[in-house]
């Protein structure tokens, strides 16, 4: 197959179809803007897993994806969609980098979901933006936007209640979305344990990509825990 680009976590090659590619979910982990590096056999193949069961669930619930299905282990076929380079992000529980700018503790429960967004730009390690910013980069029209953020919001509404279904909390995550040919915005990447954080709602075990950036034990036991609870 032909390869078209290369990512962090993701190779992406050509099909025989103009508007179709394959993504193959790779088993290396970065974190910190690619500092820290490894190479975790059976990553790929649990992120793949997971984000396929989720898309579904999208779709079955109106959220318009670039999915179309999981050929194996690693290849996933999907629509071929001009990315936005915006990475959205919800939370609705402080971690990470809010804990850190704010200066306060992980785990506060907030009221309302909070939405943001980042410019996708490794060079300048993801600065965070504002609506106006996005709009005046001609990154995204006004239209799109808002089109975004309220797609974002019922995501985050659909994705609490999936993992509240398996006893996991979501505390919060980050998604890609992308226009296809006639202008369509199809949400696209993943959504799996490398893009979200899911914490279990009894032991408060982390059980995503914070135990690569952390240190905190073995990634692919985390991730084989949310799966096998997914797949019941
Ligand atoms: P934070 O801004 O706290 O580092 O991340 C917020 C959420 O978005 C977390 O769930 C995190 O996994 C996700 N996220 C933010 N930026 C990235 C990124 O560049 N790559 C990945 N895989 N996830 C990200």
């Amino acid at each position: 197959m032909e390869k078209l680009y290369e990512g962090k976590a993701k190779l992406v090659y050509k099909t025989d179809k103009d508007d179709e590619i394959i993504i193959r979910y790779k088993d290396d982990a970065t974190a910190g803007n690619g500092e820290k590096k490894a190479t975790i056999q059976g990553k790929g193949a649990l992120n793949l897993a997971i984000t396929t069961r989720i898309f579904e669930m999208l779709e079955e619930n109106g959220v318009h994806t670039h999915y179309i299905e999981t050929l194996n282990d690693t290849d996933m076929r999907a629509k071929k969609v001009e990315i936005f380079p915006l990475e959205v992000i919800i939370r609705n529980i402080s971690a990470g980098s809010f804990a850190k700018r704010y200066g306060v503790e992980e785990g506060i429960v907030f009221k309302e979901p909070t939405f943001e967004l980042s410019y996708k730009n490794d060079d300048l390690g993801d600065p965070l933006m504002n609506e106006d910013h996005a709009v005046a980069l001609g990154l995204v029209t006004r239209d799109q936007y808002d089109e975004i953020k309220k797609t974002t919001l019922k995501i985050n509404d659909l994705l609490k209640d999936f993992f509240h279904g398996i006893g996991v909390t979501l505390v919060d995550f980050k998604i890609e979305f992308g226009k296809d040919k006639d202008g369509n915005i199809l949400l696209a990447d993943e959504i799996s344990p490398d893009t979200c954080r899911l914490w279990d709602e009894k032991t408060k075990e982390k059980l995503d990509k914070d135990i690569f950036r952390r240190d905190l034990g073995n990634l692919t036991e985390g991730y084989q825990k949310v799966l096998d609870r997914i797949r019941g």
